[in-house]
Parts: C-alpha cells; sequence; structure tokens
C-alpha cells in the first residue's frame, strides 16, 4: 500500500500526464436521484493551502495525482478548480436533533464532488466539507475551521485503523481565510469520502413531507447501492431496515470495545450504510465511565457512552417509520414487522458487543456466565476509574507472559483478586495456546487511541505556530493502533491531570 506520493509514483499506476489529478467521476446520486439535492458550487477560498493528502486512500480510489503538486492538490481540494466530471451537490435531509425533529437540515457546508469505483469495485463518494454555503446554510457560513478538520482527519483515520467502518479523509487544506467561531479562527476544508453520504435523516425529509414516491425512490437507490441482496427476498424493504439494523448493531458494538464517544448521535448524523459520520464532538473514554460525556450541549446525557446502543436504536425506530407503508399495506402488520428488525438490532448489537468482550479478554469460545464475568469486570473499572484503554491492553500482557502491568492500574482489593482467578480459571476452561491468546487479545485491544489530550496538543500546535509536526506525528501513530510502536510511549499514556475534565464543541 502506497503510503507517499515517492511510492505511488513506482506502484505502476496510470500515468496520465495531461491533468495532474484525475478523478473519474461516475455520479449515480446527482444521475439518479433530481430533487434530492440543490447542484452548487464551492465558494473560492483566496489563499488554498495543502495541510494533508492521503495518497494511500487515493491509490486505493483509483485517483491518479503523481503529477500534482501541492498547490494543484489545494487548488482542487478547496473546490477552487472544478474537476472534469464532477457534479457538485449538497444533498437535501432533515433529522432528529437530540430528539427534536428539525425538518429543514441538509449539506449547509458540504458539498458532494461525485462518486468514484475504488480499485476493489466499491462505490464511494468524495465530499468537501467547509467549502461554503449552500442552499441549506441557513445563518451559517457554510464554513470550517482548522482544529475540526484535524480532528476529523485524525479521528477518523485512528477509527479506519481501529476497523471501525467510518468515512475517511483524503486531504486537508486551510483557506487563507479567517472565520468567525466566537473568536477569529483559520479556514480550512476537509474531503472525505463515504460509502455514501445517505442518512436517516435523508428519509426522514422525504417522509415528513408526505413524498412516500420519494422514500420509495431513495430506499430503491439504497438497496442498489448498499443492500443488492434485499432485493432477492419476498419482502425487499423490510429486509432493507434488517440489514441497516444490523450493520448499526455492528457499528455500535465496535464503538462501546474501544470507549469511542460519537457525542451527537443525531438522525442525520446516523448513515445508512453503518458508517461512523460528523466527527464533531467526538472523544474517546479514558477512564472507564459508563456515564461519560464531552460534548459542551449534551447536558442531559442523551449521549453518554453507556446510551449509545439505545440511541441507535431509537435513531432506527426513525428510520423504520419512514418504511412502514413500504413493508406492507397492512399498518399494523408493518408495525409489528418493524418492531421484530429493531428488535433484532438489540440483539444483534448485544452479541456482537459480547463476541467482542471476549475477544478482548483471550476468550475464543462461549459459556454461560461470560457476560457476568464482563460486567463484573466493568464494574470493577467503574469504581476505580480505570483507564479503558491501558487497562485493557495490560491484560494481553498478563497472558502474553510480559511483565504485568495491570497491577499498576488497579487497586489489588478483594474483588480483583476474586475477579482475576474467576477469569483465569475461565481461560483455563478456553484451552487456545498463548501465542494464539495473545495474538487474539492484541488485535482487539488497542495500544494508541486518539488521546484527547494528544489531539488538543496536535490542533493548539497548528493553530497558534503554523507547527503540522505533532499532528504528523501523532497521525502516524494512529495508524497502527494495535502494534508496540518504540518511543511511542507518551501516546499510550493517559492525560495528565493538569489537562482537567474534557469538553468539546458542536457546530465547529
Ligand atoms: P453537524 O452538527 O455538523 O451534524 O451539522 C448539523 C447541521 O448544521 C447540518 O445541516 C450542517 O450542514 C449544518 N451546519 C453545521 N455547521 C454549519 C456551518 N458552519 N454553516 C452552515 N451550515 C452548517
Ligand atoms: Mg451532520
Amino acid at each position: 500500500m502506497p503510503t507517499d506520493k515517492t511510492d505511488l509514483a513506482s506502484s505502476g499506476g496510470n500515468s496520465n500526464t495531461d491533468s495532474s489529478v484525475q478523478i473519474h467521476f461516475d455520479n449515480s446520486y446527482f444521475n439518479e436521484l433530481s430533487g434530492f439535492y440543490q447542484s452548487q458550487d464551492a465558494e473560492l477560498a483566496p489563499s488554498p493551502s495543502l495541510i494533508k493528502f492521503n495518497y494511500a486512500l487515493a491509490h486505493s480510489l483509483n485517483i491518479d495525482v503523481q503529477s500534482a503538486t501541492d498547490e494543484q492538490l489545494a487548488t482542487i481540494f478547496s473546490g477552487n478548480q472544478k474537476l472534469e466530471g464532477a457534479a457538485p451537490l449538497a444533498q437535501a435531509y432533515a433529522g432528529h436533533q437530540f430528539g427534536h425533529y428539525n425538518p429543514q437540515l441538509g449539506d449547509g457546508r458540504a458539498l458532494l464532488l461525485g462518486e468514484v469505483i475504488d480499485r476493489e469495485g466499491k462505490r464511494r463518494d468524495i465530499q468537501l466539507k467547509g467549502s461554503g454555503r449552500t442552499p441549506f446554510s441557513r445563518s451559517g457560513d457554510g464554513k470550517a475551521a482548522l482544529g475540526p478538520v484535524l480532528r476529523e482527519y485524525l479521528v477518523s483515520e485512528a477509527m479506519h485503523a481501529l476497523n471501525i467502518p467510518t468515512t475517511r479523509a483524503l486531504a486537508a487544506v486551510s483557506t487563507g481565510e479567517q472565520i468567525w467561531r466566537n473568536q477569529a479562527a483559520i479556514g480550512a476544508i476537509v474531503t472525505r469520502t463515504a460509502s455514501s453520504h445517505i442518512r436517516v435523516g435523508s428519509f426522514q425529509y422525504f417522509a415528513a413531507n408526505g413524498e412516500q414516491d420519494k422514500v420509495k425512490q431513495l430506499a430503491d437507490y439504497v438497496i442498489d447501492r448498499h443492500y443488492p441482496q434485499a432485493k432477492q427476498t419476498d419482502s425487499p424493504y423490510l429486509t432493507l431496515l434488517t440489514l441497516i439494523c444490523e450493520q448499526q448493531a455492528k457499528l455500535v458494538s465496535k464503538w462501546q470495545l474501544v470507549g469511542f464517544i460519537h457525542g451527537v448521535m443525531n438522525t442525520d448524523n446516523t448513515t445508512i450504510s453503518g458508517e461512523t459520520i460528523d466527527y464533531g464532538p467526538c472523544a474517546f473514554m479514558d477512564s472507564y465511565d459508563p456515564n461519560t460525556v464531552f460534548s459542551s450541549i449534551d447536558s442531559q446525557g442523551r449521549y453518554a457512552y453507556a446510551n449509545q446502543p439505545h440511541i441507535a436504536q431509537w435513531n432506527l425506530a426513525r428510520l423504520a417509520e419512514t418504511l412502514l407503508p413500504l413493508i406492507s399495506d397492512d399498518e399494523e402488520e408493518s408495525v409489528e414487522l418493524a418492531t421484530n428488525a429493531l428488535q433484532h438490532y438489540m440483539a444483534c448489537y448485544q452479541e456482537l458487543w459480547l463476541v467482542g468482550m471476549r475477544a478482548k479478554l483471550g476468550l475464543k469460545d462461549q459459556e454461560e456466565g461470560d457476560l457476568e464475568l464482563v460486567q463484573e469486570l466493568l464494574s470493577l473499572l467503574d469504581e476505580q476509574g480505570v483507564d479503558f484503554t491501558q487497562f485493557f491492553r495490560s491484560l494481553s500482557q498478563v497472558v502474553g507472559g510480559e511483565k504485568n502491568e495491570t497491577e499498576k492500574l488497579i487497586k489489588q482489593t478483594e474483588e480483583w483478586t476474586a475477579w482475576n482467578k474467576k477469569w483465569h480459571q475461565r481461560l483455563d476452561r478456553n484451552p487456545i495456546s498463548p501465542a494464539e491468546r495473545a495474538e487474539l487479545m492484541d488485535r482487539h485491544n488497542p495500544i494508541y487511541i486518539p488521546r484527547n489530550h494528544k489531539v488538543e496538543e496536535v490542533i493548539l500546535a497548528a493553530e497558534q505556530n503554523n507547527d503540522f509536526r505533532p499532528f504528523e506525528r501523532l497521525l502516524k501513530v494512529l495508524e497502527n493502533p494495535f502494534k508496540v510502536q518504540p518511543g511511542c510511549e507518551e501516546f499510550a499514556q493517559p492525560a495528565p491531570s493538569d489537562f482537567g475534565p474534557y469538553r468539546t464543541f458542536c457546530g465547529t
């Protein structure tokens, strides 16, 4: 996999030199869903400058950039130069924000440039975020600030490396413009890719307007694009709902297993594909506490760590409501079938979460008492406020026969000793080789996550000193979260105590 431009040049890619960047657009959303978006060009960025370009991702997307200079990449990924075949558009959607329905959201600061078919044959969206006002901007400026752009770049790429479905970051560009966010901020644009940007809120927009034909058109499009297997079944729209429920169950279980807190799980931020989207107020939990909330506006704790699985189900229920007329002509029957799909979501979630927790504990088989074993451990971590990531990784060291770090992380209370004994007895009943067990645990217990204090350090250095070296370094570490990287110990440590309680912000 090429990771920089030099690697790419030697990787035998297409060497068309007519244009510095070639994106082979194949735009199904623009062509098939007229009435679901507004065409819109990017605003001119006064002085675009490239912060970062993801050459490996570009390569996987069949995007030819080998003859492009940083200046050319900045011109294109600020939206200043429109590429041949691009059909920029802002998508229409609505959404429940913190439980309250807002009928008019839509891409207020994002533009879908178009779609490409990647090297695996999968369709991917390419979208600019922060490129200026659109018909959906309401009172917003349509822009994004440097800090949140760097955060989205880092965290989305970290999530990808953690094997969690996510939008990805293709480019980050500063615009040379000053914008206003309570104070002056540096304008920037992130280019993100996604298997699509269709959300629960996309369905809600048309359902709430009573446009059932459009809901059906969108459902058919989603089936073709994401869930073609639904077409072969007796009830394609019920199958569609069920498959989306399964993808969300998979996603949220993965979030819980690494302590990721999305922060703003509104229905407009819940994708139909099951990818994580919108890295606004997100953050990783440090010491284990199910009630953890970082977002400054989430005063009720609606999107707290422990609530995420339930909120995803609530969001899926909003999707189900829009599909009811398609599922059956008999309303009562539709409601019953959709309710079953939502229950199926929760059952899948619980199963996947437990499978993941077993892997974190080095267990390959299943026993009835496993759930209790996990719950007992989590209560211990909660009581003592133990660092979630460090603790689980230290368990890998225990079974790997390395120096035992666990004792430094958790107080040796009676409860701990009893749990530890129970866990070891359980390990003995699941005899896999020590090497296989250590490998299983290492693969599920990351060493490096985007620690909140590290992300803030990176943003501060970039904002205050125009220094992007900390960003580059952190990004590099996060690309390999499961492997020990010598010299990177500081990235595995929790925040120093003077870092204080962490707060994140929306709409940034
Ligand atoms: P988000 O919190 O990023 O999910 O955004 C929620 C809604 O607000 C979406 O419709 C966004 O397009 C819109 N929005 C967020 N920030 C801005 C902005 N600076 N200008 C215009 N619209 C925005
Ligand atoms: Mg959003």
